[in-house]
């Protein structure tokens, strides 16, 4: 059984609704630096019901790294990877692999690309 991913938080109403407190989903997966984890955390996040409320509180709390409302943070910012210009490359980079959850509309200006 794993530990919930939330559990360092002091629960309020929303966190209570949160997929990842759900017995049997590692913190880990939310805090590594693994492509594969970080993909299967923005996957949990994905069927997640708070997920825009989890994002809004990431932000306004800098949270400085992990993945938080299906979105990857570093140094305090959401990332956003982008895809690149023109044909799609024959042995696609990892990251470009990284589930593609979008960003409520606003909060996109909080986004800054990889
Ligand atoms: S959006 Fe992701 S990190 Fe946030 S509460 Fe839901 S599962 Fe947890």
């Amino acid at each position: 059984m794993g530990t919930p991913a939330l559990q360092h938080l002091t629960t309020t109403t929303w966190d209570r609704d949160a997929r990842c407190r759900t017995d049997g989903i590692s913190t880990h997966l939310f805090f590594s630096e693994d492509l594969g984890d970080i993909a299967a955390a923005k996957r949990i996040c994905a069927e997640c019901t708070v997920m825009a409320t989890c994002l809004e509180e990431a932000i306004r709390n800098e949270e400085p790294w992990g993945v938080w409302g299906g979105q990857l943070f570093l140094n305090g910012r959401m990332l956003a990877i982008k895809r690149r210009r023109g044909r799609p490359p024959k042995h696609p980079r990892p990251e470009d692999q990284l589930p593609q959850i979008p960003v409520p509309e606003h909060l996109r200006d909080r986004i800054r690309t990889a």
